[in-house]
């Protein structure tokens, strides 16, 4: 991936999770007893306390020797006796303690240590951050206050009653059966009216027939019922990513907190620190240039000419109300817009265009296109339906069509970032920012071939906000579709940058959306479900929310980049100090 930051000679905080500490804990330690490095305090209380001991046993033996009695005791040995207790405790306190209580007590919270002086953070964990909410707190390197208990409200079922999965001898036989191939894997859920000991059952049958372990995927906390005929099928598990939060991202003149589910290093804190540059600045402007849905069937004719003619009578303006009423039988938010055709011989692509509320709306617009299709038989009977889908919708597949017409939301999200914060901030100029963008997205993509990639990384932010909120991910091929433009104003002093995309495809009702976790990245955003104000108004909001993002990732990755950055970031945070092999066996 494309993502970066930039760094200075201040010195600042790392994002490196150094040390683990409980907030309840207290912060003072054995080796805060002297006055010195760590390293010199141990040495001294080793010191003392081998001299103490060798002291005592030596005196002592003396004593015995002489059949001098141990109770009368010397000066010397006061001194001996103090300086080994003092050495005890504080060797027990530092070595002993401490291990005692890791072994015992589980660390309540996470904080990130400080002590690292790599200056990328300094953009990204700046305490004078004048933003209210969460980036700012989320990566303070500071112990965090206690928040006041609040109490626990359960929405939905996340995770399960019964956290681990116990398989009986009723489940063996089952098991067995699968394995045999008596009973089709597929048909669990229906035939044990129980979905997540179908999916236990699948996944023991799955090991033992590759004889390769699951550990590793988890199988307990998940709500197995919620995925059924809607999500995924012969589930064995689930994967966990992380979900990161960038923001807060202002865009007209509402704050948003950003949910991005990614196992990338940098992508996270890069895209805070262009929600930061952008907030400093006063906002981002998205403006919504259109919303509409396609589906393309494919029908062909026994000739062009009659193909033609079915052209010609669904683009005549006069025929447009009777086909909108029968398309919309589909839905009560379903609307059709228009029909875009394109001919190949006998063949013909017909795109159809309608508002699908705050669902993405691929089923809504199939059911309407069906709706046609069947309506058009009747004066056209010789024609042939080839597929509901021809490609010329077109879904999933980089195509131009989209690139052009625009698929889903499309989106001009603009803001105009002050020259100080540009340097500040992002620690370039805004001369640099606008020469790269020349060179690297309009240019460099031109030289490239690009279609629709006319931007850093777009499809960076993309995918992670539609992961994180239940989207298709798959639909990151067209809804990444950006131009990146930069240019200078208020006399060369700021940076007007925009984001230009033609097809975000956004829901939030249906598909995964309504899935927990999903469904809580959402409720993070304001635009959970189907808006009560007005049909469509969440997805259209999230829309703007995705086009945001974009910005903010763009600004951040460009500025990295301008300032020679990037592979110095990307070796840092992407390249933990873990060692790989280890972790893999
Ligand atoms: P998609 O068309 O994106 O695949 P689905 O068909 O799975 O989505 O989900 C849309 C469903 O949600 C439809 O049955 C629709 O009637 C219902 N729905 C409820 N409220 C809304 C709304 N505000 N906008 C769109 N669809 C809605």
């Amino acid at each position: 991936m494309e993502a970066g930051r930039r760094s200075s000679t201040k010195p600042v905080q790392s994002l490196k999770p150094t040390k683990t500490v409980s907030v309840d804990e207290d912060l003072t330690k054995a080796s805060d007893a002297l006055p010195l490095p760590l390293h010199l305090s141990n040495a001294v209380f080793f010191t003392l306390f081998f001299s103490a001991v060798y002291f005592l046993l030596s005196h002592w033996r003396e004593k015995i020797r002489t059949s001098t009695p141990l109770s009368v005791v010397t000066f010397s040995e006061i001194i001996a006796i103090l300086a080994f207790v003092a050495s005890f405790i504080y060797l027990l306190g530092f070595f002993g303690i401490d291990f005692v209580q890791s072994l015992i007590l589980r660390p309540q919270t996470e904080v990130w240590n400080s002590e690292d002086d790599d200056e990328v953070a300094d953009v990204l964990l700046h305490k004078e951050d004048a933003r209210k909410v969460p980036c700012g707190q989320a990566l303070d390197c500071s112990l965090p206050p206690l928040p006041p208990p609040a109490p626990i409200v359960t929405v939905q079922k996340v995770l399960d009653e019964n956290p681990v999965t116990v398989l009986t001898e009723e489940d063996e036989e089952i098991i067995k059966s699968v394995v045999a191939g008596t009973t089709p894997s597929y048909s669990l859920e229906s035939k044990l009216g129980d979905c997540k000991r179908a999916a236990a059952i699948r996944r023991e049958a799955l090991q033992r027939l590759t004889g390769k372990s699951l550990e590793g995927l988890p199988l307990d906390g998940f709500d197995y019922e919620s995925i059924l005929g809607q999500c995924c099928e012969m589930p064995v598990g689930y994967v966990q990513i992380p979900v990161g939060i960038a923001g807060p991202l202002l865009i007209n003149g509402r704050e948003y907190s950003v949910p991005m589910a990614t196992t990338e290093g940098c992508l996270v804190a890069s895209t805070n620190r262009g929600c930061k540059a952008i907030h400093l600045s006063g906002g981002a402007t998205s403006t919504l240039l259109r919303d509409g849905m396609t589906r393309a069937p494919v029908v062909r004719f026994g000739t062009a000419k009659r193909a033609a003619d079915l052209k010609l009578y669904l683009e005549d303006p006069d025929n447009f109300d009777t086909l909108a009423v029968v398309f919309n039988r589909s839905s009560r938010f379903g609307r059709l817009q228009g029909i875009k055709c394109a001919i190949a011989g006998k063949n013909l692509y017909l795109r159809f265009t309608c508002t699908t509320g705050d669902a993405m709306g691929m089923n809504m617009v199939s059911k309407g296109v069906q709706n046609v299709l069947d309506f058009l038989q009747t004066d056209f009977p010789d024609m042939d339906v080839m597929g509901i889908s021809g490609n010329f919708c077109s879904d999933k597949k980089p195509a131009a069509v989209n690139w052009i017409e625009g698929r889903g939301k499309s989106v001009v999200c603009e803001a105009i970032i002050k020259g100080d914060v540009v340097r500040k901030v992002l620690k370039t100029t805004v001369e640099s920012l606008v020469e790269l963008n020349m060179l690297k997205n309009l240019t460099g993509s031109a030289m490239a071939g690009a279609l629709g990639g006319f931007n850093a990384h777009a499809s960076n932010i993309v995918t992670a906000v539609y992961i994180a909120t239940g989207q298709d991910p798959a639909q990151n091929v067209e809804s990444s579709h950006c131009i990146t433009m930069m240019e200078a104003v208020n006399d060369g002093k700021d940076l007007h940058i925009s984001v230009t995309m033609p097809s975000i495809e956004v829901g939030t009702v249906g598909g995964g959306t309504q899935l927990a976790s999903q469904s809580a990245c959402l409720n993070l955003l304001g635009v959970k479900g189907a808006s009560k104000e007005s049909a469509g108004a969440n997805s259209r909001m999230l829309a703007a929310v995705v086009a945001g993002a974009v910005l903010a990732g763009e600004l951040s990755l460009m500025s990295a980049l301008a300032a020679g950055q990037l592979v110095k970031s990307h070796m840092k945070y992407n390249r933990s100090n873990k060692d790989v092999s280890k972790a893999s066996s």
